[in-house]
């Protein structure tokens, strides 16, 4: 059984034959758009190393929210850049807090899309890490209560998903619990379950203003070079109540994605960070790369590798190619 009977260029001859064989199908009901909000009002300000991407007033991110559920994208993920930080970010409990807003804003707006919040203390505390801070460390229970609290406070303003983002430990099954207790039962945890502490969030830093003041996020985010920890946080967070699990980042992680996807049945999320976004964004500006070829070859990689699920900043374009 070889060559000359079998010539695998025979189903490569025409479009039509390779469109009847493709073993992977990239389509807009996988992605989710991330979307970062600010206070103020008509703000829509260009994050300077994402082009495309904004920082948004409530407002806009309605309108923006339009244009996402125009095209066929079935849901966005919300990052909040508060008013004011303090050392336990207090400001991300506030029932009037900047992703409270937005949520009931886009509900009240009722859009047919799902609303997922990103669950984390980075973006509210003025040091800048995930946790509160003793004794120059981050602490995992004292910041499990707070990101609690956190998710229930997205989850009443109306938030269908909540995804923490924090990699501390535990914090799955807190939420879980209490989200339950105050009967929020329907409201599903997308968990960050396998977040490595890359250099390619550092785009988003500058989105989200969230860069460590101090030190890194060695102690708690994972080590680039580790799979089989992955899998252990997989299955922890499964255990916990995680209705979905994530890898972030996802270009350097496709080996991971694919061990994960193969390792449990929930579905499998990917982001695609910042960095990977900045990095095709500036070589196409260049000339370098022809972007719509390249994304769609990017994710489709992603999806190949098992993400059932695509968070991405190119998620609009994504979805404007596919349906032209
Ligand atoms: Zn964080």
């Amino acid at each position: 059984m070889s060559f000359p009977t079998h010539r695998p260029r025979r189903l490569r001859r025409t479009e039509a034959l390779r469109g009847l064989v493709r073993e992977t199908r990239l389509t807009t009901a996988g992605l989710i758009y991330p979307l970062f909000v600010c206070p103020g009002e008509k703000i829509r300000q260009e994050v300077s190393s994402m082009p495309g991407v904004f920082q948004q007033s409530v407002d806009a991110i309605v309108e923006e929210c339009r244009e996402v559920a125009d095209v066929g994208i079935p849901g966005v993920i919300l990052f909040g850049l508060p008013e004011t930080k303090d050392a336990t970010g207090s400001s991300s409990l506030l029932a009037q807090g900047i992703v409270q807003k937005a949520v009931a804003a886009i509900r009240k707006a009722n859009l047919p899309l799902l609303v997922i919040t990103d669950v984390c203390l980075c973006e509210y505390t003025d040091h800048g890490h995930c946790g509160v801070i003793e004794n120059g460390e981050v602490r995992n229970d004292a910041t499990v209560a707070i990101l609690a609290e956190q998710a229930l406070s997205h989850a009443r303003a109306g938030a269908d998903i909540v995804a923490p983002s924090d990699m501390m430990d535990g914090r799955v099954a807190a939420i879980r619990a209490k989200l339950d207790e105050n009967k929020l039962e329907d409201v599903a945890i997308l968990s960050y379950a396998a977040k490595y502490c890359s250099g390619f969030y550092g785009p988003f830093r500058e989105a989200a203003q969230s860069s460590p003041q101090f030190g890194d996020r060695r102690s708690y985010q994972m080590d680039p070079a580790n799979v089989r920890e992955a899998l252990k946080e997989v299955a922890l967070d499964i255990a916990e109540g995680a209705d979905m699990v994530m890898v972030k980042p996802a270009l350097p992680y496709l080996d991971v994605i694919r061990q994960v996807r193969d390792s449990c049945n929930v579905p499998v999320g990917a982001y695609n960070v910042s960095g990977e976004y900045a990095m095709v964004k500036a070589a196409a500006r260049n000339g370098w790369l022809d972007e719509e070829r390249v994304v769609l070859e990017i994710l489709t990689g992603m999806q190949r590798a098992g993400a059932d699920i695509i968070l991405t900043y190119h998620a609009k374009d994504v979805a404007r190619w596919l349906a032209s």
